[in-house]
């Protein structure tokens, strides 16, 4: 059976939100099977919950923000990529601000949070969302043109291609496909950073935004190269961030997905519309899980591997 998994212990780690620069604490705890992915804001007088899901996504400039009631939490995306990248399906996220602290800008610091506390398997089949028939969602035209879609795969894989119309980042790999059971999420995605441009930097921080934004935690361009003094992580790593954010954003579905996901120049607010798009559509996926390891795709049920 390919089994559910949760962390062996909790983990905690203290960082800056990206945009409110406050300091966060963030506790990962072990959930029992079924539990899903749960925030839990634990700074407010009575804490409220925030189970993951498509529809708890409220607001997508910027960041991924999730909701119930009142209470938000942004900026969940990296790591929700993590869990993705490492297979983790049940968790609490206790947080105690309404930001995710963003770290170093990657998932990197997330994945070395969860493979240090230990991938426990637990007594429940995993379900996976398998996707029978392509949804797509298409906005724009010609400069304007964005698309994401998700397609039938027998496992799980994501194609990228950015097209940004800057010196930095054109002269980097513009595409990059990657294969969950082939690849390893730690080694090819995880260490990719958020990027922004000193002039948005400015006009966030004019709007009271991006206040813990730095060179230590995303890269920063001017119009014409990049500002920071050790350079790219990868020479594709702008695409392949892309890549980390998607998976993030989809996994918000609440579900390991079994698809193959392809986009241009998509974002935050397309791959919400599209995982809604695909649940709003009871034709198009089915929910399924692995009684035998072997009907698996490759890679998917040997939990010990270094994603
Ligand atoms: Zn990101």
């Amino acid at each position: 059976m390919v089994r559910q998994r949760t962390l062996k212990t909790l983990t905690k780690a203290v960082g800056v939100g990206l945009h409110g620069g406050q300091r966060v604490e963030l506790t990962l705890r072990p959930a029992p099977p079924d539990t899903g992915i749960v925030f839990r804001r634990v700074d407010l007088p009575v804490p409220v919950d925030i189970p993951v899901s498509a529809q708890s996504v409220t607001d997508t400039r910027l960041a991924s923000t999730i909701s119930n009631g009142g209470a938000k939490v942004h900026t969940v995306e990296h790591l929700m990529s993590a869990c993705a990248g490492l297979g983790v399906d049940n968790l609490y996220v206790d947080i105690t601000a309404e930001e995710v602290p963003i770290l170093d800008g990657s998932s990197a610091s997330f994945v070395f949070l969860l493979q240090s506390a230990g991938i426990e398997l637990q007594n429940a089949p995993r379900r996976f969302i398998r996707v029978r028939r392509p949804v797509e969602i298409r906005e724009g035209e010609g400069e304007n043109l964005k698309w994401a879609r998700l397609e039938p795969y027998h496992g799980y894989k994501l194609g990228f291609e950015i097209d940004f119309a800057h010196r930095a980042i054109d002269s980097t790999g513009q595409r990059y496909e990657f294969d969950l059971g082939a690849g390893q999420y730690s080694r090819d995605i995880a260490r990719a950073r958020t990027f922004g441009f000193t002039k948005d930097v400015e006009m966030m921080r004019s709007r009271g935004l991006g206040l813990g934004a730095g060179m230590d935690n995303a890269i920063v361009m001017d119009d014409y190269r990049v500002l920071n003094a050790g350079g790219l992580r990868y020479d594709d790593e702008f695409v392949k961030h892309k890549i980390l954010d998607a998976m993030g954003d989809l996994y918000l579905i609440g579900k390991p997905l079994l698809a193959a996901y392809s986009a241009f120049r998509s974002g935050h607010a397309l791959n919400n519309k599209l995982i809604r798009a695909l649940l709003a559509d009871q034709d198009a996926f089915e929910v399924v899980s692995f009684g035998d390891e072997r009907q698996a795709p490759v890679g998917f049920a040997q939990p010990a591997r270094a994603w």
